[in-house]
């Protein structure tokens, strides 16, 4: 348990937490929509602190990051609750507190600790990932400044909906923002995740990337009958295009069914393969499959000369054209992050 740093004190005895864009009011002996951060007699808490649910060492592809250091491990920190309850949730055992008993036997380990063992894993770098980092925002701070004094790489895995404010604190320390981008309207973010400011998501991204420079690469996981139609594709693509730049990389996933949409059938190939065609259509250079090893859409091909640059089947990488971040047979500038 840690003080949250984010937050204000009101009248009595009553706080408002700022480390996400819900910026809950939270009265004593309360919790916040994510039921992380507990008031404790007009005092903020955050009860992560340096309880992972979940450790592993996992290929950067994972994230999935496909510009950002390919063929490196990265050591992934996995918490408990999340602040968005999202009706698809693959990860809904650690996400949703209320449907599980929190174990209280999970161990802790402190930010030295993770530094530590991302070296003794040999991985390149640390993530925060498998549910919200926001969700213990104090803890991704102070492993991400120890992180970068180590010359470790950091990558928040993430929905976006971290305040402004938040991303300020921990920008300089942080290298890379995959964010999902689920959909393109109102009634979908709401159907979902019961989500009304979605459009905050799109300027803390554009954040990250102008303010903090980050590496921003964006996932849309495509459900069926919910985001798959054009406009809301194009939307995200244009988007994309025009506020993160053309060579941002765009990965539409496919849907499996879980939690509360186990009613709907996993994504159709044709649908990835019509996602990707509005994404190129839109302007961007590098739009890939998720979810479908060996579909072609997971490589990388140069959008000058159309040679293969990065050879993918799943998280299995083959440099096979890069020269830094450029392409090596033409010199087109590729968008890659590279040790
Ligand atoms: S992190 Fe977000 S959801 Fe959780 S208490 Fe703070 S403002 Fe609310």
């Amino acid at each position: 348990m840690r003080e949250a740093l984010l937050y204000e004190k009101l009248k009595d005895s009553r706080v408002c937490c700022h480390t996400c864009q819900w910026r809950c009011i939270i009265n004593p002996d309360k919790f916040g929509v994510c039921r992380m951060y507990h008031n404790q007699s007009g005092t903020l808490y955050n009860l992560n602190y340096a309880r992972p649910s979940s450790v592993a060492a996992d290929p950067i592809e994972k994230k999935p990051l496909f510009h950002f250091f390919p063929g490196t491990q990265v050591f992934s920190f996995g918490s408990w609750g999340c602040n968005f309850h999202c009706q698809d949730c693959q990860n809904w055992e650690i996400s949703c507190p209320e449907d599980i008993s929190q174990p209280s036997s999970s161990r802790e380990i402190q930010p030295d600790e993770a530094i530590k063992l991302t070296k003794r894993y040999h991985c390149d770098g640390i993530a925060w990932t498998y549910n919200e980092p926001s969700i213990w925002f104090e803890y991704t701070l102070d492993c991400a400044k120890l992180a970068k004094k180590e010359n470790l790489y950091t990558v928040y895995v993430t929905n976006g909906y971290l305040s402004p404010e938040a991303l300020d604190a921990i920008g300089p320390y942080l290298d890379a923002w995959r964010v999902d981008i689920k959909g393109f309207s109102d009634a979908f973010y709401l159907k979902l995740a019961k989500i009304s400011n979605w459009r905050g998501i799109l300027d803390v991204a554009k954040q990250a990337k102008i303010k903090w420079k980050m590496h921003v690469e964006a996932v849309t996981n495509i459900i069926p009958t919910l985001n798959d139609d054009d406009q809301q594709l194009r939307g995200i693509a244009s988007w994309i295009r025009d506020e993160l730049g053309e060579l941002t990389p765009w990965h539409v996933t496919r849907f499996y069914p879980a939690h509360y949409m186990m009613d709907l059938p996993p994504t159709p190939t044709q649908t990835l393969e019509r996602a990707c065609n509005i994404g190129k259509e839109a302007g961007l250079k590098f739009v890939y499959t998720g979810n479908v090893p060996g579909h072609q859409n997971e490589n990388t091909v140069c959008y000058s000369c159309g040679r293969l640059i990065v050879q993918r089947f799943g998280y299995q990488t083959k440099l096979a054209g890069l020269k830094d971040s450029h392409c090596q047979f033409c010199g087109a500038e590729l968008n890659f992050k590279r040790l």
